[in-house]
């Protein structure tokens, strides 16, 4: 099958075996692929991964290795971790953080830029009929924007700023304000805050944001390492400071700050499907902005290229 590999290098290869359902798994043949940072950083050394890149999908379930063969010819995407089924984490519904787990197309586990992938019948998430291949592209980095909810206790007069606009940070914006804090996204691209303003979000640029020790949250989306001291300075003594940006880079920073202001840090992760798909099915963001380009997946190559260059949101292969 045609897949996009990585190993050192990105390549587009025709002859990569196609895979084989094991024991309560499916069989999905790839119709959408969203390409996603975390991609790109990969082609960069993070999580030193090799095979089949890509994490974001839809597809149709072509076979069932189980007894049920309903989910056969369904709509369906995949959540991207998968626990060992055997642990504490797995029977808590946290395989998310399983020790064993793998995770598509980021570790220990083919992704999905390749006509098919395999997944664990438990991982699959069908999608409703009333919600489009444009908006359900978009439920992984949904899903992460709303770990935040899950993670931090977001009160009516809290003071939220998002750093960043990016599409995590475009997500993540549009995920805070369906709660009733004061939200302010701050970013660097017109265009990007644009998208926000029009969906009656308060946006500022990065200049412009001189205040300090000012916001009960600050949320750092802006996927680089640079983005850290300046999210700091944002937030109030005993603020909450959620961490969204996963890079390979590294810096030496200054905890010091951290500590006399007595801030919470919060990494944040990966989220949950089925509550990223009930938000999408209430239908009261606009996602459309968020995807820049749709390209075949034979120029797969071209695509990852493209997302790299500045101003791009979404891209998306299509099989
Ligand atoms: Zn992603
Ligand atoms: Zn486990």
């Amino acid at each position: 099958m045609k897949a996009l590999l990585f190993d050192k290098e990105l390549k587009f290869v025709t002859d990569y075996p196609k895979p084989v359902p094991q024991k309560n798994e499916a069989l999905i043949k790839v119709t959408h692929a969203g390409i996603c940072n975390t991609d790109v950083e990969i082609t960069r050394g993070y999580m030193g991964f090799k095979g089949i890149c890509g994490h974001e999908f839809l597809g149709i379930v072509e076979d069932v290795n189980a007894q049920d063969k309903s989910l056969v010819g369904k709509r369906v995407t995949g959540e991207i971790n998968l626990g060992c089924g055997n642990c504490p984490d797995c029977y808590n519904n946290m395989q998310r953080h399983c020790q064993n787990r793998q995770t598509l197309g980021i570790y220990k586990k083919d992704g999905i830029f390749a006509e098919y992938v395999t997944l664990p019948i438990e991982n699959i998430v069908e999608i409703p009929d009333n919600v489009p291949d444009s908006d359900a592209i978009l439920i992984e980095p949904l899903a992460a924007a709303l770990e935040i909810l899950e993670q931090v206790h977001i009160k009516p007069a809290d003071k939220i700023a998002v750093l960043g606009d990016g599409k995590l940070g475009i997500l993540i914006s549009l995920v805070l304000s369906t709660t009733p804090a004061n939200l302010i996204t701050i970013g660097k691209h017109e265009n990007k805050l644009d998208i926000l303003r029009k969906q009656g979000i308060k946006t500022k640029f990065l200049q412009n944001a001189t205040e300090t020790k000012y916001y009960d949250i600050v949320v750092d989306a802006t996927g680089s390492v640079d983005g850290f001291d300046k999210a700091v300075s944002l937030v109030k003594p005993r603020g909450i400071f959620v961490l969204k940006s996963t890079v390979a880079a590294e810096k030496p920073m200054n905890l010091a700050p951290i500590v006399i202001d007595e801030i919470t840090i919060v990494g944040s992760r990966c989220g949950q499907f089925r509550p990223a798909l009930r938000l999408l099915e209430k239908k009261v963001l606009d996602l459309k902005p968020l995807i820049s380009k749709t390209f075949d997946f034979d120029n797969a190559l071209e695509a990852f290229n493209y997302a790299q260059e500045k101003g791009v949101l979404k891209v998306v292969l299509k099989f």
